[in-house]
């Protein structure tokens, strides 16, 4: 039989099997065949891990480099991302199904996060502060935290690695990645690249494995003091009592419920373009999904016809192949989580009227039919929890106030769209809306420069955008005395 392809460890700079000499199989989500295999790390290996990046942060070149020499370091490195962005999606397309046209797209753009806090790393600045005080004064000074552990889910391995790595290394921090156990070739191989742009060995580090088996060793680390997650609301919080024993930061980017909202003002055919988008992208694997379609009672019915219409054509297949539109479920346990909740909204009284079934013929079995569910109230468990899937459920509003109190009742807060033409309507939507992101006219758009994040149990922190390299930077305030007469504290004046 032949040998199939391995991700090790990479720590300190080289390839390190698993302490356990365990791996797991990882599959393609298409074919359904397992393609490569994947180290299983343990304490042990996190441990090693998290040495190499603490021995990097304290000793050698690293800790020795200027902002802007790293920022330097960060540009080269977007240049190497560039140069090996079609092997990168190669490796991460057959690990978790996405389309193929939108890994490649999504690592490609990759380079730019690194370019953005590449010239952000010089940029921090830090302060005088005028003080009440005789004879000294103080400024801050900003210091990095040390090694960050950085956990990840699977929907866009690299993509959401980046976001912390970048303003991370950015801020003169070291890392230790966890990347997903069903998604680790692309970061193993990405690792592997930070050599090739000049970083010094042990700055960046991936230990693969099981969240419980290696990620929760990471978080408990005491030399880790903070953790940047993204993943399921469940796993956030696990890691954020974790951490809160030891009073570690974090940044936690969880799930979401995000509504959709599309109003009787607006352009039909362009909201209809943004709703389609909003959920059936990356097969409703993502985390801003717009999974709840608000849609204001007068145009419900029209609406709904204009969506079907639209969806009449759309072709589900081969993720590799350029024309496929709808790809399949990334991994087993999500196709069953996703089938169970299609059966627990009928049973709540949903109607299916687009889809709803699984497609056995397709591949190996793990596609969705795009679905789309009317009759849905917002208090059912479709309309409340996370799918991760293509599956849309409709709930009519009648006016502002109720699109409000609908598209707010949830527990999360990631994201929300309104479609309306009229400007009073959507500075009022936008205001009162309580979501870490809204769009106007659009769904979907992020950036290096914006920031991301949540609401509620959606998350804590952001991602993007300037102010992220503060959450792996402590400030520190120094008294500086220009009087060397100090005082006897024991004498009153
Ligand atoms: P998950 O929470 O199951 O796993 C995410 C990562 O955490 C994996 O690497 C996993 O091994 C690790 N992990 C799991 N349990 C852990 C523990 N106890 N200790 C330490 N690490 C642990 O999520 P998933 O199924 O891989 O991804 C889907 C979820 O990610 C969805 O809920 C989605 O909304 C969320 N997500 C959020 C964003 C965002 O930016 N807000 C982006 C993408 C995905």
């Amino acid at each position: 039989m032949p040998t199939l392809p391995r991700f090790d460890h990479y720590i300190a700079g080289a390839s390190v099997p698993p302490s356990s000499g365990e791996y797991l199989p990882t599959e393609d989500p298409y074919s359904g065949e397992v393609w490569a295999e994947v180290a299983r790390g343990n304490a042990a290996d996190a441990e090693k891990a998290v040495e190499a990046a603490s021995r990097a942060f304290e000793s050698g070149p690293w800790p020795a480099m200027t902002p802007s020499e790293r920022g330097r370091l960060l540009w080269r490195l977007a240049d190497v991302i560039t140069a090996n962005a079609e092997r990168l999606a190669v490796i991460e397309q057959r690990d978790n199904g996405k389309l193929a046209v939108e890994v490649t797209a999504q690592v490609r753009y990759m380079a730019d996060y690194f370019r953005y806090y590449a010239g952000l790393a010089d940029k921090v600045q830090s302060s005088v502060i005028p003080t009440d005080k005789k004879g000294v004064f103080a400024y801050t000074k900003y210091e990095a935290k040390g090694v960050v552990a950085i956990i990840t889910p699977w929907n866009s391995p690299l993509t959401l690695t980046s976001w912390k790595l970048a303003p991370a290394l950015a801020a003169g921090c070291t890392a230790v990645v966890k990347p997903s156990e069903f998604t680790s070739g692309s970061m193993v191989e990405f690792a592997k690249l930070f050599a090739e742009a000049g970083f010094p060995p042990g700055v960046v580090n991936v230990v693969t494995g099981l969240g419980p088996e290696v990620g929760e060793a990471l978080v408990l680390h005491p030399k880790v003091p903070h953790i940047g997650f993204t993943g399921g609301t469940a796993a956030g919080k696990k890691i954020y009592e974790m951490a809160a024993r030891h009073l570690k930061t974090v940044t936690l980017e969880l799930g979401g419920k995000s509504p959709n909202i599309v109003f009787d003002d607006a352009d039909l055919d362009q909201a209809v373009k943004g709703v389609v988008s909003g959920i059936f992208a990356a097969s409703g694997q993502s985390c801003q999904a717009g999974s709840r379609l608000l849609v204001q009672e007068s145009i419900h019915d029209r609406f709904i016809d204009k969506l079907l219409a639209f969806m009449k054509d759309v072709k589900l297949g081969d993720p590799k192949a350029p024309d496929t539109q709808v790809g399949p479920i990334a991994t087993r346990p999500q196709f069953e989580k996703v089938m169970g909740y299609i059966e627990i909204a009928k049973k709540e009284g949903a109607r299916v009227v687009l889809g709803g079934k699984s497609r056995p013929d397709l591949g190996a079995g793990q596609f969705v039919e795009p679905t789309i569910l009317t009759g849905v109230r917002n208090d059912m468990r479709i309309a409340q929890e996370e799918v991760f899937g293509p599956v849309l459920s409709v709930i009519p509003f009648r006016d502002e106030a109720d699109a409000l109190r609908i598209g707010n009742d949830t527990v999360f807060g990631l994201a929300a769209a309104v479609w309306t033409k009229d400007l009073k309507r959507a500075m009022l939507m936008t205001d009162k809306l309580k979501a870490g992101t809204v769009w106007v006219n659009n769904y979907r758009a992020t950036s290096f420069t914006s920031p991301f994040g949540g609401y509620k149990e959606s998350g804590i922190g952001r991602e993007s955008g300037t102010e992220t390299i503060k959450e792996y930077l402590d400030t520190k305030c120094v008294w500086m005395s220009s009087d060397l007469d100090v005082p006897n504290p024991f004498v009153r004046r």
